[in-house]
């Protein structure tokens, strides 16, 4: 990776774990889990307001962890607010997968912006420990939605 970019992607990861969105249980939340990684210490909420058509009104979290959880949590939920929960799924895929893989990841057109900004967190798959740190998010919220309520990775 050149380096500007990943200078770039540093103050990204450094901005959201500093100054997380959506920070803090929101009033109306129809999904709710707690999410724990043990390797890393990260215990994190997700919660969503999914509306009856299911599109996510709304995502948040709180908790605690390492700036990579933080940071992973903070985007996560800017990025799955308005989508409905097939693409959140389609994101949840490609986001495990480029966190997991060297290969290139083949976003569908429509989620291409959003692959993009999640790119920051790519970094991750050169230390698999920290793999668990950027997808804690992803799998609480996945629990969320499948209405278990607590989601420990490993
Ligand atoms: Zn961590």
């Amino acid at each position: 990776m050149l380096d500007d970019l990943r200078e770039l992607y540093q103050e990204v990861i450094l901005d959201h774990g500093k100054n997380p969105r959506n920070y803090g249980k929101p009033e109306e939340v129809s999904h709710h889990a707690d999410g724990h990684n043990p390797l890393c210490g990260d215990r994190i909420t997700v919660y969503l307001d999914v509306d009856d058509s299911g599109v996510v009104r709304n995502a948040a979290f709180d908790g605690r962890g390492c700036a990579i959880s933080q940071a992973s949590a903070s985007l996560m939920t800017e990025i799955v607010s308005g989508k409905n929960l097939e693409q959140v799924e389609r994101l949840f895929r490609s986001f495990h997968e480029m966190c997991t893989s060297d290969a290139d990841v083949e976003a569908d057109d429509s989620l291409v912006d959003e692959m993009d900004r999640l790119q920051v967190l790519s970094g991750v798959r050169q230390y698999p420990i920290r793999v668990k740190c950027a997808t804690l998010a992803w799998h609480t919220m996945n629990a969320a939605l499948a209405g278990d309520h607590d989601a420990t990775t490993e």
